[in-house]
């Protein structure tokens, strides 16, 4: 369970994908003054370097960050990418060549306005000390944040409903433990009792096996007998093939008026930039 380690991924497609739709939800969101409660129940490490050995070892971030950055003066951006690159070459100690990455802690914290709360869980015994100095280095302002060392999938519900009725949880397991698939449909089975009008934002991996490949209609089948709505981003950037990782998916429920749009955007553009031997390809449906 605790073999995976997000700093070998950091800033490679998925992440642009899963961060893009991410700060476009919460900027959305944040078109009501309401307080928004930010849940991120598997946080990672929060910020990754980029020439660590962890990085280094796999590049993924140069088949995904680090190329849209290079080419981004080639296109015209939409507002969603031009707003999360701003974002990463802005970072503290950023350098030119983007050895810093933010991972969604970073993002949620960036975003969060002063009337927002921040709950982040992770439970590797190594990313969630990262996590506690990396949150400490930020010499955050008085904000209403917890991090806390625990499953993130039975420790949500704890934080539902949130005060202000309204929040975002993003669910963002790694699914190397195959039980996570069932994990993440029973954690919103659960939520959806307590917070059925909540923004869950679901990250998956597309792969050719059996269990990732049904994800998807387990998770509409969910959304249809709860009524809820629903939106689904897909990005692949390359072949998909039996071993690493081509493409992945976004699940959002609930999603905020107008992402759709926002998203409609972005997602030419991210596939026409990160395909590989043009290999590329985007999906993009809702459901309201
Ligand atoms: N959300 C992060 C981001 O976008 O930067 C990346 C998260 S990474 C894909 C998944 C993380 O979940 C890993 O750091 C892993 O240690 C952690 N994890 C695994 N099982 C968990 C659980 N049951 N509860 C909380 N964290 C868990």
């Amino acid at each position: 369970m605790f073999s995976y380690r997000h700093g070998f991924h950091a800033g490679n497609h998925a992440d642009v994908l899963k961060h893009i739709t991410l700060l476009s939800c919460i900027e959305l969101l944040h078109k009501k003054d309401t307080p928004l409660m930010l849940i991120d129940t598997h946080a990672g490490a929060g910020i990754y370097n980029l020439k660590d050995r962890f990085a280094q070892t796999s590049d993924e971030s140069s088949e995904g960050i680090l190329k849209l950055a290079k080419q981004a003066n080639e296109h015209s951006l939409s507002d969603g990418i031009r707003a999360y690159l701003e974002l990463i070459t802005q970072l503290p100690n950023q350098t030119k060549d983007i050895e810093i990455y933010p991972g969604s802690p970073y993002l949620l914290w960036q975003s969060m306005r002063s009337q927002d709360k921040l709950r982040l869980m992770e439970l590797h015994p190594s990313d969630f000390p990262d996590l506690k100095s990396n949150l400490e280095s930020l010499r955050l302002r008085r904000q209403d944040i917890k991090v806390e060392e625990t499953n993130g999938f039975l420790a949500l519900k704890a934080y539902l409903p949130p005060p202000s009725r309204r929040g975002l949880i993003l669910i963002d397991p790694s699914y190397e433990d195959k039980g996570d698939y069932h994990q993440v449909l029973q954690s919103l089975q659960d939520a959806f009792k307590r917070f059925s009008t909540g923004v869950y934002v679901i990250w998956y991996p597309i792969l050719s096996r059996l269990d990732a490949k049904d994800f998807p209609d387990r998770l509409k089948k969910l959304c249809l007998e709860h009524q809820l709505p629903w939106l689904q981003a897909e990005l692949r950037i390359k072949e998909v093939t039996e071993s690493g990782l081509s493409a992945s998916g976004m699940w959002v429920i609930n999603p905020p008026w107008q992402l759709k749009e926002s998203l409609q955007k972005d997602l030419p553009l991210l596939q026409e930039i990160l395909q590989i031997d043009g290999a590329g390809h985007y999906h993009l449906q809702s459901f309201e």
